[in-house]
């Protein structure tokens, strides 16, 4: 029967024909089952291959890659990353036992915290942390780095993240500069690190309202010795200087430079008077006499010596040109000299006794006169004021710059009785101009410290302006940075009363003192003139570009006007201009002029 049915079975054509293409459909599908299984074995094959490829890439970076998931599980850490965080083999999948921090300026975070925080917004940017921190969890010491923080989307899953973080490591390159700011043969800074050390320097000493001073010391005659001792016993007896100069016996706070050959160059901060610098440079120029021997035979050293002092002598920018102008006053006059340098209008050779005889006569004989420098807007350059600045037209010097007579003047208080004559002849003169209907401007007349200190003087001033009929809005006067850091409580009185008469108040000279931020805000200052030592480089130099720029909204923001002195071209004009400066005051506008010439202006 089976047999009879299986033959029917088969014996049916339709029947067989069905069977046939089954078997051949399966067939079919085994073989494609078999090749797909092949290719992905073989994409599988393939992909772990570029997987390897790009570990082993990434293991030969210097630089630390870890991914984490979106769940902050380690995806992958490279072998830097590893040796960094010190991760366990096993470490796929699994959290970070140790979470390091991440300072990023005043910011500490543990990393997953800080890397979710910065990608809460954009995801699709790579960030970028320049000088970072790295701080990891047994480690006292933070790591430098650069960190950069990128993203990846796994499309294929749905909404699934992972976070890329990248660590530059800059410790080497932190020792490598620091190699190179030593002096090879002392491993003393050098001038690199000198100049680097500066900056810090005058911020501190300027906070501290101390003097600074930088001392350079140039073993004389030292290419002589050498060629008579040799080279490895001139290379000891620098080692030997440096050594000593290290270790100096002195409270003052020094720091040692070996800025060339046999040069080096010390650092004094925060002294108050220079005596406490030259008997130290004694000092050490009398040891250098007898600290070196060959053999028992003692090497008679001596040194010539410069200093500058900030602020007395220079401007910071000024300040080491100044010290290497003494080193070399210093060894004009021969070997183991020092110098002090001093600018270059006390240098001059007026006889100052001469001049402090001659004064009372001189203004009798009426030898001073009163120059006139315009201050414009830098809107319409249109002359709103002038300075008011005195000249001695002496018959054996011709004229003195005040720069000069001045300091004597203030010495002997006769300044006094010049301040005096100022005002009158500046208040003779506006009322002559009104008279004549020239362009009404407001004159500024500089102040010292003396004249305000001086008991009633905005009574004197009051009662000048009321003998002469001049309207005091018409009046301003200028005291130095310097002087009103030096103002005693009586003289903000006294500075408030003239104010109270309607006189304006100008802080000359700023950002050549010590003027914090905090006692600008005190000071009750209408207006403030930036010094032209500010704006000297200031075509050229980025960071005075700054300064300026922030000192004139500084300025502003505490409702001051602001003048700039010294603009010479129209180049520099125009940067201040576009700086939102109210005025401008500068040869290139014009020079202070006599009565006459400055008349010819108004008009
Ligand atoms: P100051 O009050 O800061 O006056 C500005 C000085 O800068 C003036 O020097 C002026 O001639 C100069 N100046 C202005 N623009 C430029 C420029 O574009 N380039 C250059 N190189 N210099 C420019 P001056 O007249 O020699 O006065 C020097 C200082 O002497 C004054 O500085 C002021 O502190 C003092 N002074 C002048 N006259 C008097 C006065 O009558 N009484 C008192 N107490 N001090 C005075
Ligand atoms: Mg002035
Ligand atoms: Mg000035």
């Amino acid at each position: 029967m089976s047999k009879e049915s299986g033959g029917i079975l088969l014996s049916d054509p339709g029947t067989y024909n069905y069977l046939l293409l089954v078997l051949l459909l399966l067939f079919l599908l085994f073989v494609s089952l078999y090749v797909l299984r092949r290719k992905k074995k073989r994409l599988n094959a393939l992909l772990d291959h570029i997987v390897e490829v790009f570990e082993k890439a990434f293991d030969i970076s210097e630089d630390a890659i870890l991914i984490l998931s979106n769940e902050n599980k380690v995806v992958y850490a490279n072998r830097s990353m590893i040796k960094l965080l010190g991760l366990s083999e096993d470490y796929r999948g699994k959290d970070l036992v140790h979470m390091p921090q991440i300072r990023n300026h005043e910011t500490l975070l543990p990393l997953d915290i800080f890397v979710n925080q910065e990608y809460r917004g954009d995801k699709t940017q790579m960030q970028t942390y320049p000088q970072s921190f790295l701080l990891l969890d047994d480690a006292e010491e933070e790591i430098p780095v650069n960190l950069y923080l990128d993203s990846s989307e796994g499309r294929y899953s749905g909404e699934s993240w992972c976070k890329i973080i990248y660590m530059h490591d800059l410790r080497k390159e932190i020792k490598h500069e620091t190699v190179s700011r030593r002096h090879q043969l002392t491993q003393l800074p050098n001038q690199a690190q000198l100049q680097i050390d500066l900056n810090a320097l005058f911020a501190k000493n300027h906070l501290d309202k101390k003097k600074l001073a930088l001392v350079l010391i140039d073993i004389d005659n030292f290419t002589m010795l050498r060629s008579i001792i040799g080279h490895e016993q001139a290379n000891r007896i620098l080692i030997k200087f440096s050594e000593y100069l290290m270790h100096l016996p002195t409270s003052l706070n020094i720091k040692v430079y070996h800025t060339h050959h046999n040069n080096f160059l010390l650092t004094i901060s925060n002294i108050e008077e220079v005596d406490e610098v030259t008997s130290l440079i004694r000092e050490i120029q009398k040891e250098l006499t007898m600290f070196y021997k060959i053999e028992d035979v003692r090497l008679y050293l001596t040194a010539s010596v410069g200093i500058a002092i900030y602020p007395d002598s220079a401007t910071r920018r000024t300040l080491l040109d100044r010290t290497y102008q003494a080193l070399a006053t210093a060894q004009k006059q021969g070997y183991g000299k020092c110098e002090v340098y001093m600018p270059e209008a006390i240098r001059q050779d007026y006889d100052e006794l001469l001049l402090f005889n001659e004064m009372h006569e001189a203004l009798e004989k009426e030898e001073f006169e009163v120059y006139y420098q315009p201050i414009v807007t830098t809107s319409e350059q249109e002359v709103v004021g002038a300075e008011a600045l005195i000249r001695w037209n002496h018959p054996k010097y011709g004229l003195i710059p005040p720069t000069v007579f001045i300091p004597i003047m203030e010495k002997t208080g006769f300044i006094i009785e010049l301040g005096e004559y100022i005002l009158e002849e500046v208040l003779k003169q506006m009322k002559r101009w009104e008279l004549f209907k020239f362009k009404e401007i407001q004159i500024s007349i500089n102040v010292t410290l003396l004249e305000l200190e001086r008991k009633g003087f905005a009574e004197y001033v009051s009662k000048q302006l009321l003998h002469h009929q001049i309207n005091p809005e018409r009046l301003k006067f200028e005291i130095t940075e310097g002087y009103a850091m030096r103002s005693e409580r009586l003289t903000r009185q006294e500075i408030w009363s003239l104010k109270k008469l309607g006189v304006s108040i100008a802080l000359d000279d700023f950002g050549t003192g010590y003027t914090s931020f905090a006692y600008l805000k005190k000071f009750p200052a209408d207006i403030v003139k930036i010094d032209k030592t500010m704006v000297d480089y200031i075509l050229t130099n980025k960071e005075d570009q700054r300064i300026v720029k922030a000192m004139i909204d500084l300025g502003h923001n505490l409702g001051m006007k602001i003048i700039v002195e010294g603009i010479e071209n129209k180049r520099m004009f125009d940067l201040i201009a576009s700086y939102g400066c109210d005025y401008i005051q500068g040869y290139y506008i014009s020079k202070p002029l006599p009565v006459f010439e400055f008349q010819k202006l108004l008009r």
